[in-house]
Parts: structure tokens; sequence; C-alpha cells
């Protein structure tokens, strides 16, 4: 079919930007992730697919930016950006690797991963990325030859290896982009421009759709009294987009032992150590395996070496793994508040809602709480100190209105002048200072005529 002056709907350039491309695919890894809804944390086990224990050549250079080694290197739980625990999932750093993240467990607070991409800013690489781009895309397409699924596997993990060496500072900016990075198939000239595009596209609509959702001063007289499923529903109806969003779930019995994946309904890990040393085998049927025709101890080993539920989800792409984080958001009904001081959103954990957020700014030393803390005891002394002044004058001159020193209607005019500098010495308008000469100065004063 032909499209002729065919007007787009907003869903149909939605999912377009969305699509993979036959040059370039946005699902290059594809990941497990797992969750602990008590905890409301989120684990992506970042495939190790493209890695191989052994390479021919020594002597290459790990593709890693300098300040990234870290992560490779780093024993036991790595805190990356504040916010993500990145443990490896390999017993000693290997001696080489393609890429930073591959290998490992990748953990954080549901919505940690959302508000981290959308305050990635992306331009900073942008430029670079096109030229390396455009370089590329002047290479003849070699169509790779293969024979069987080894060769397969070689040929997609030499062009893997291509895509993360030539984008890897771009995507290295945040966690999902790092975790979640494309596929290039052959660098056409609109490969690197696709990419860019689906990446400004995702945060843009990212970040309304949250402030639409989560932000409790978005219209709060219209849209306070829905709930945030609710105002979800409405925005996808405002802007076209999907009301619906497939993930795929998997339930197994054969679960890690790990109390992150899931907790609800598994056996307490105190138990654990106790059946596994507690069983002695028998040589005697039990009534349940004489029934069935069972071997002896069969349903015993069943009870001392436990098994586990676990629920698993696939995401391969960005957009996945924001939509996963975002339903989860509403269902475990996260809250998000923004940060008086940055501006940015921060989830609120427990009861008690804080002004500002536990992030460090660009350019500064102190997070905003710190920050947010010395302000508000910096006002309280501002505000002490002029209600102080404002009382001390206050008492003198209503005393000298008894003995008609002051007339009490100038006292009256003198009061309510008072009050207004009152205000705005405790605004910041006016310092402490200033504010008690203006006091002094209001009559004649004893110790002036001294
Ligand atoms: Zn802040």
């Amino acid at each position: 079919m032909k499209r002729e002056s065919y007007e787009y709907t907003p869903l149909e350039i939605y999912h377009a930007v969305r699509a993979n491309r036959p040059d370039i695919s946005f699902d290059g890894f594809n990941n497990k992730v797992f969750l602990d809804d008590e905890e409301r944390i989120l684990t992506v086990r970042v495939t190790s697919r493209y890695e191989f224990n052994e390479y021919d050549d020594e002597n290459r250079e790990p593709i890693v930016p300098v300040d990234e080694r870290d992560i490779i290197n780093a024993e036991g739980d790595f805190v990356y950006r504040d916010a993500f625990v990145l443990r490896s999932r390999s017993q000693k750093a290997p001696s080489w690797k393609m890429y930073a993240f591959t290998g490992l467990d990748v953990s954080f607070s549901i919505g940690e991963g959302i508000l981290d991409f959308c305050y990635t800013d992306f331009t900073k690489e942008q430029d670079s990325i096109l030229l390396l781009g455009a370089l590329f895309s002047s290479d003849k397409k070699r169509e790779a030859i293969v024979r069987n699924q080894d060769e397969a596997l070689e040929a997609e993990s030499s062009n893997m290896e291509r895509t993360l060496s030539s984008l890897d500072r771009y995507l290295y900016q945040s966690v999902y982009s790092s975790i979640f990075p494309p596929y290039i198939e052959h660098f056409t000239k609109n490969s690197i421009p696709y990419f860019i595009h689906y990446i400004t596209e995702l945060q843009k609509e990212m970040l309304r759709r949250i402030e639409f959702v989560f932000d409790e001063e978005f219209y709060p007289d219209e849209l306070s009294k829905f709930l945030p499923c609710e105002r979800y529903s409405l925005y996808s109806d405002v802007y076209g987009t999907p009301t619906d969003f497939t993930r795929e779930e998997r339930f197994t019995m054969n679960g890690n032992l790990n109390p992150r994946y899931l907790k609800r309904g598994n056996i307490d890990t105190s138990e654990i150590a106790q059946r596994l040393t507690s069983y002695e085998p028998t040589n005697k049927k039990s009534p349940l395996e004489k029934a069935l025709g069972l071997e002896a101890n069969r349903v015993k080993l069943f009870y001392h070496v436990p098994r586990f539920m676990a629920v698993e989800y696939r995401v391969s792409t960005i957009h996945d793994m924001l939509e996963l984080e975002f339903t989860k958001m509403l269902e475990l009904g996260t809250r998000l508040h923004k940060c008086k001081i940055c501006g940015r959103y921060f989830i609120v954990k427990g009861n008690y809602v804080s002004d500002y957020c536990n992030r460090i700014r660009e350019g500064q030393t102190r997070t905003c709480q710190q920050i947010g803390a010395q302000r508000k005891y910096d006002e309280r002394l501002k505000t002490d100190e002029a209600v102080a002044l404002f009382r001390k004058y206050y008492k003198r001159y209503y005393a000298r209105t008894k003995v008609r020193q002051i007339k009490l209607d100038d006292f009256k005019h003198w009061n309510y002048k008072a009050v207004e500098m009152r205000d705005r010495c405790q605004s910041g308008e006016i310092t402490p200072t200033e504010f008690e000469e203006w006091l002094y100065g209001s009559f004649r004063n004893r110790r002036k005529r001294e």
C-alpha cells in the first residue's frame, strides 16, 4: 500500500518511533528482570551472551570509559549513581570485557530507573555518535555468510561489539541506555539519527507522563481526586498513546535461592539450612511413595531440598523496561514528589514526605536535603530575630504612649509600618541590622539624647 498525503495518527507515530528497522533494532540485549514487591526493588540481570571466556587477542583494550572501570573491578556491591547496586555474577573479575555492564545484576528501587533515564542529558554525546555513524555508513554493506549456530552467534557478536564500541559514551550516560543497548546490523546514514530520535522521544513522553500521573501539583483542583492509574487512563486518551502494554511474565519453581527475587510464599531463609541439614535417607517407602510407586525418599527429598517460586520478566528494550517499571509503580502505589531545590521528582519512601531529595546536584557538594535543612535553619533564625526585635521596640514605644511621650495615633501608625518591616525582614528583603536601625530611628530614643 502506498500512502499519499496520509496523516499519521499519534498512535501510529508512537509505534513507528519505537519499531525496529532493518539496519538498527532497539533490542540488543535480552535481560531478565525480577521484582521484589515487598521491598519494591527491581533487579535486572544483564545478559552475558556476547561475552566469551577466552579472547584470541590478549592485548585488546577493554571498551570501557575510564570512570566506568570501577564497575568491572568492584568486588561485592558497587553503588552506582547513588541509587543502583551493581553486583557481578562471576566469581572473579574478567581480564577483558566487551562492555562494562554485561553479566551484572543491577538492583534499584522502583522508579529510580525511569527518573535516571528522564534526567539524563543525552544531547551531550549526540554529535560524536552522529559523526561516527556517518563515518561507518560509508562502509560497504557486508552480508555475513554463516553455516551454523556458532558462526551466527559469532557474526552477531561482532556486530554487537561494533555497536557498543561506537555508541559506548552515549549509552553509558544513563543506566537504562547502558543495559538495554540497540543492535546495529549495518550502519546506514539513518541508523544513528533513528536511535537518537528513539531516545529523545522516549524521554520526552515519559517526563510528560510522570508529571501528568504523579505530580500532586499538576492541576490539583481537577486531578487530585483521581487515582494515579485513572490519571494515566486520561493521559493516554488525551495524547493518543496506548492504554495497554504487553509484558512477558515467566513463572518458575526452579527459582534461584535469592531472597531478592520473590519473597512472598517462599520459605524463610532460616528454615532452609535447617531442612537441608536434617535430611536422613531411609530404605522404607512412605505411604505416598508406595501408593504412587515411587522410590524411597523421593517425597522427603523435595521437602529437604527446597524449591523456590520465582517470577521473571524478559525485557529487551528501554521502552519495555520503562513500561514495566511504570506499570509496577501504578500497581504498587509508588508516589513521586518534586524537590523544592532542584525541581526534580524523587520517590517518596514511607509516610513522611520531605521537601527535598537526597541527590547531589551538579556542581554541589551537599545533597538537596542538606542544603534544604540549612536553609530552613537560617530562615528560622531570621524569623526569630525579626520577631524579637519587633517585640522589643513595640514594648518600648507602647510604654511611652502611657506616659504621653508618644501619641497613641503615632504609635498606631508606627505599628502598622513596623509589622510590614518585620515581614520584609523575615522574607530576607532587609537584614535584621537594617530592621533594627529603622526601629531605632522611628522615634527619638533616649540613648541618642545622652
Ligand atoms: Zn533535589
